[in-house]
């Protein structure tokens, strides 16, 4: 039994814990010595798939902790993550008497973790909220820097605001029923983080995900080694820029063509594929541009098809950029967007949108 803790700064006098556990032993302690008094009532709040597998085990941590304990529960998935389930919650917590002592928990993937964060901020102008993040993408990345939010009118996280949890439980122990497609998907953001900032990290993730996809390797210590070192890294740009106004921006690597592609595909696509397609077009735009050399475009190309992540999409460039003009991050007819300059190091670049237009459409 080990457990590990990271605390992250979020402003000149605030702070939260990320507490890492190999065991599922600890929630209890660190619920405990947050709220020493059982006088507050807890809403945990999964989606259907997580419940049903992890909701018995967490809900005996509560006890002696919360006076009460409810959940709730959405229909898995980001078509879920929009405002009518906020508005659920809400009903539910009304209906169950909530008051501004009173506390929610994520319990799930990102989906759930940015719709709890939301709930947390807005409900009653602000309830205490924990993450327990259980997909790999949440757990070294989307429960990390209190980024929350929903979806509306078909765009991205359009709606919503940064609000940090009181702390994160991050135990490896839940990967054990995540599927390979939702392990490559945090996947995927773990190299993102490796290619922008963590060489190293870069070239470890590979060769554990190169490795994963043939499944001939027992894989649980390289795994907890891996998420560590990349919320380590998540942890200091969130530090450096806790409202992403400077350089935490580069964490938007492969996002805006993710976004249009999870935007404009028929059928759903993971955020860490799109990501995935995402972060080869940015470098390729980086090639075009002369900032990226095309042995790094080769490189990521050959690794993340070594890997099983996709590295082009069949949607039609010209559909990819209607949505990317529409999207938040294209303003004045310019766009700050990200590419990867070499393993370990990312800029980000002022486009204007004719130039980037362009550019995207000569790959
Ligand atoms: P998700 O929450 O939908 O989880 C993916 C799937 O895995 C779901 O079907 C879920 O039910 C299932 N799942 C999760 N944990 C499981 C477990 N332990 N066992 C079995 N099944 C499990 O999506 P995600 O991939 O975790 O996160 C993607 C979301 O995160 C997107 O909405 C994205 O916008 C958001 N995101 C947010 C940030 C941020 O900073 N807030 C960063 C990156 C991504």
């Amino acid at each position: 039994m080990h457990m590990d803790k990271i605390n992250v700064k979020t402003g000149r006098d605030s702070s939260y814990d990320i507490i890492i556990d190999d065991s599922f032993s600890f929630l209890k302690d660190a619920l405990k010595e947050l709220y020493p008094i059982n006088d507050r009532k807890v809403c945990i709040i999964s989606d259907t798939n997580v419940g049903p597998l992890y909701l018995d085990q967490v809900k005996e941590s509560l006890n002696d902790v919360f006076s009460a304990c409810t959940d709730i529960s959405f229909n898995a998935g980001e078509a879920s993550k929009n405002l009518d389930t906020i508005k659920c919650f809400y009903e539910h917590l009304i209906k169950e008497r909530f008051g501004r002592n009173d506390v929610l928990i994520a319990l799930g993937g990102g989906v759930t973790g940015d719709m709890c964060g939301f709930t947390a901020a807005t409900f009653l102008r602000g309830v205490d909220y924990i993450q327990i993040p259980t997909s790999l993408l949440s757990q070294v990345d989307s429960s990390i820097g209190g980024k929350t939010g929903v979806d509306n009118a078909g765009y991205k996280n359009v709606v919503g605001l940064f609000n940090h949890p009181e702390f994160v439980y991050l135990c490896s122990l839940f990967l054990r029923t995540l599927d390979e497609k939702n392990m490559l998907s945090g996947g995927a953001e773990m190299l993102k983080l490796g290619i922008i900032g963590d060489r190293v990290l870069y070239r470890d993730a590979t060769a554990y995900f190169k490795k994963f996809h043939l499944m001939d390797y027992d894989t649980k210590e390289d795994l907890e080694s891996l998420i560590m070192r990349a919320v380590k890294y998540k942890c200091r740009l969130v530090e450096k820029d806790y409202r992403e106004h400077g350089p935490r921006r580069v964490l938007n690597l492969g996002h805006t063509f993710a976004h249009a592609i999870e935007k404009c595909s028929p059928v759903p696509v993971s955020h860490g594929n799109a990501v995935s397609i995402g972060t080869v077009l940015a470098a390729r735009i980086g090639q075009a541009l002369g900032k990226t050399s095309p042995k790094v475009v080769e490189g990521l190309v050959e690794d993340f098809t070594a890997i099983g992540l996709p590295v082009s999409t069949s949607l039609d460039m010209l559909t990819l950029l209607d949505a990317i003009a529409k999207d938040r991050r294209s303003k004045d007819n310019a766009i700050d967007f990200v590419i990867p300059v070499k393993i370990g190091s990312a800029a980000l670049l002022h486009l204007d949108m004719d130039q980037f237009r362009k550019l995207a459409l000569s790959l």
